[in-house]
Parts: C-alpha cells; sequence; structure tokens
C-alpha cells in the first residue's frame, strides 16, 4: 500500500469534491498514475497541488474508488474505521432497540463515510459485502473491529469482485440455517451462506410494514417476481384473503413455502408459481383474473428464455400487463433497484404506461431507501431504490 500519491483533479470537478462528493472517477482527473494498485491510497489535489481529500483505489461498478476523508491529518487506519463503524452502529440502536426487528444494515458504505463494503445484521450475524479487490484487501481490520462488538456473534461475506462466493463464513461463530430474523414481528428465513441472496431484501422493510398495515386487508393480491414471497407473507399477516406469488426460479416454490410455514401459515391456501411473469400475465388475461394488490419488483435486468427484461427500457411495458390485471379500484406498489434513473425518470415511466390505457391513478405514497441505508447526502445517486404506491381510479 503506497501513501504519497498525488491525483490531481481537473478544474471543473474541483468543487464538487472539495464539497464532499465521495466517489473517485478516473476520468474526471488530469493524469491517472499507472503505478496505482487496488488499495493504493492517495491524495486528491487540486489544479495548484493543494490538498482536497484522500481515498484509496478501488474498482467496481460504480467508479475507481472512494473518498474516506477531507482532514489531511488523517490515514487510512484502524482508528478511522473504527470510528466510522461505532458511529454507524450507534446510529443503528433504535433498531438494535427494537425486539421486534432483528434484521438490518449497519453499515452502507459511503452513506456511512467509508464506500466499497456494506454490513447487514441478521440476529447476531454479519454477512459483509466487498465491492473491490482494494476494500478487500482491509477485510482482516473490518472484521476484527465489527467482532469487537458484542452484538456480533459471527461474519459472513461476499466477495461481489469474483464470480462466485463459495465460501461464505469467515469468522466468530457460525450461524445455523435458516436463521429465522424478525422484521416487525413477522418472521422470515435466511441463509446467510448460500449465494449472494439471503432469503430478504432488508431495503424493503418500509413498503412490507406498510403493505401488512394498510394494504392488505381482504385483498386478493398478487406478488410478481416473488422471490422467497417475503411481500406476500407481509401481506398476509395484514389480512389478505389470497396471495398469488410468481417467480420463474424454481427455487421459489420451496422458498416461499417456508417463509409462511416459519409464521405458522399455511402455504397450501396461497398461490406458488414457478412461471415466467410474462407467461402468467397471458394466461391471467385469458382467464380473467384480476387483483386487488399487485407487487411489482423486478431486477434491473432478467432474461429467461424468451424474454429479455431491463427496467431502464421495459418498465412501463411491464406495468401495462400488470395495469391489465388490476381490479377496478386497486393498488399497484411498483418498485425498482435500477440505480441508473431517479424517481423523477420513474414517475414519469408510470405515466407512461398509463397513457395507452383507459384507467387513471394517483401515487399515494413513494418510499426510497429506509434510514438504515443511510444515503451520502453528496452522493443522492446511492438511494437506488424507488417505489410507488399507485391506486387506480377506475
Ligand atoms: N421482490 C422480491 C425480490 C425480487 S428478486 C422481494 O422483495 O423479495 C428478483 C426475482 O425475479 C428473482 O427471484 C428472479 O428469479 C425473478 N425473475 C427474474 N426474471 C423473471 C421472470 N421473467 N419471471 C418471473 N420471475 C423472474
Amino acid at each position: 500500500m503506497k501513501n504519497s500519491i498525488k491525483v490531481k483533479i481537473f478544474p471543473k470537478f474541483t468543487k464538487g469534491y472539495k464539497e464532499g462528493y465521495p466517489l473517485i472517477l478516473k476520468e474526471r482527473m488530469e493524469k491517472w498514475p499507472k503505478e496505482l494498485q487496488e488499495a493504493d491510497v492517495f491524495e486528491l489535489t487540486d489544479a495548484n497541488g493543494h490538498f482536497v481529500a484522500r481515498g484509496y483505489h478501488g474498482e467496481q461498478n460504480k467508479g475507481d474508488g472512494w473518498l474516506f476523508t477531507w482532514d489531511k491529518k488523517e490515514q487510512l487506519d484502524e482508528n478511522l474505521l473504527t470510528r466510522l463503524i461505532t458511529e454507524a452502529i450507534q446510529k443503528r440502536q433504535f433498531l438494535f432497540a427494537d425486539d421486534s426487528t432483528t434484521a438490518f444494515r449497519i453499515f452502507n458504505g459511503e452513506g456511512d463515510g467509508f464506500g466499497g463494503f456494506t454490513a447487514d445484521y441478521y440476529d447476531g450475524f454479519l454477512v459483509i459485502q466487498w465491492y473491490s479487490v482494494g476494500v478487500y484487501s482491509f477485510q482482516k481490520m473490518i472484521i476484527d473491529i465489527f467482532l469487537s462488538f458484542p452484538e456480533i456473534n459471527g461474519i459472513y461475506e461476499k466477495r461481489r469482485f469474483q464470480e462466485d462466493t463459495k465460501e461464505d463464513f469467515v469468522a466468530g461463530q457460525k450461524a445455523t440455517f435458516p436463521l429465522i430474523i424478525k422484521e416487525n414481528g413477522i418472521n422470515y428465513a435466511t441463509y446467510l451462506d448460500d449465494g449472494w441472496m439471503t432469503g430478504i431484501f432488508l431495503d424493503q422493510r418500509d413498503v412490507r410494514r406498510r403493505i401488512s398495515e394498510d394494504y392488505s386487508v381482504s385483498k386478493n393480491v398478487l406478488n410478481t417476481f416473488s422471490y422467497t414471497g417475503a411481500f406476500s407473507v407481509a401481506a398476509l399477516f395484514g389480512g389478505a384473503s389470497k396471495t398469488t406469488s410468481v417467480d420463474v426460479a424454481g427455487r421459489s416454490l420451496s422458498k416461499t413455502k417456508e417463509q409462511m410455514e416459519v409464521n405458522g401459515l399455511d402455504p397450501s391456501g396461497q398461490s406458488i408459481i414457478v412461471e415466467d411473469v410474462f407467461h402468467y400475465f397471458k394466461y391471467a388475461v385469458r382467464k380473467q383474473l384480476t387483483f386487488d394488490l399487485v407487487v411489482v419488483d423486478p431486477p434491473s435486468f432478467a432474461r429467461t428464455k424468451k424474454v429479455t427484461f431491463r427496467a431502464a427500457k421495459d418498465y412501463p411495458a411491464l406495468l401495462r400487463e400488470i395495469i391489465d390485471i388490476t381490479a377496478p379500484n386497486g393498488t399497484i406498489i411498483a418498485s425498482t433497484n435500477y440505480a441508473g434513473f431517479g424517481m423523477k425518470a420513474f414517475k414519469k415511466m408510470v405515466a407512461e404506461a398509463f397513457e395507452t390505457t383507459d384507467r387513471t391513478y394517483k401515487i399515494v405514497e413513494s418510499h426510497s431507501l429506509p434510514a438504515d441505508f443511510t444515503v451520502n447526502k453528496n452522493f443522492p445517486e446511492g438511494n437506488y431504490l424507488k417505489v410507488l404506491f399507485l391506486t387506480l381510479d377506475i
């Protein structure tokens, strides 16, 4: 790890970096030093060579590294990381204190002052996601800091910079799976050592809560791209009369049953369908099925044998299919985690979807990331989640 390298920012980007923009982008620098290796720490300077901030090099999909201090005296060391992690954990005390919720994010990369990794808490165990080779070289230091907290018994990791993530267990005690976590009093079965996903997307906590609280009583609910059926379970807790969960992945059948069973709900009364949702829409139209509440939370990109879906381009078309099977005065919960467009563009896509139908709608609620997924105010694009609750007028 070299420490003396200086990198000069192009004048037009200096102001942004001085004000706290945390992402290092090569193309914003006058010259990117060839000798710079992953994990090297360097100084960004203005055109006159004056210190602006200090960062580390770690290439990931978003950029080329992250700034971690605007204080010339501060270095990347155990003191800095201990301070940031301690502050992050303190900020989540309201969640640690809430017995009805035992899984949440405790470190959100640049939102908590250090980009390149995130850490999610699952009732005593952590899942750390590392996004670059560079950040992974600080792995030992970071896991030791986390393990020094009595709340954390063991650590799993996902190396997002690698193709596969075979060995996920890192340190401390191992959990037994399924690890049952609670969210607003509802149980969810999680597996921290089984591929990229754990069984629940923690960033949708507020949306699941709102579904249970206010949108489910006596409703016939369709959950598309349902994964383990977490939205269906939330709807059943909220009093839904029936749920239908549709996902193309074979695992979704057993996983959705399991999420119901760990809550004492009988899956046999529910429909869990393993099928491409685009096929299912055709079937539903043919059978004249309609639903009072439809949840749609697709991946940003998905390819099945017949259909390629890209949120950036295909979301309006997807919504049109949903509108066709939504009951009069029904509700659609439209969600996307695609970071490439913001809420404004998403609202436009919704408007575009309705343009070619004879239905009209109101946006009754909108959500972005929950409080534990802290967003850096100088990096608003980190707030990737967009969820709109739409009630149809007819
Ligand atoms: N909404 C879910 C998470 C969705 S993850 C939740 O909050 O828990 C994306 C899911 O979409 C995956 O389970 C994947 O199998 C599914 N998927 C991708 N393309 C699909 C398609 N064409 N039809 C049905 N499911 C699809």
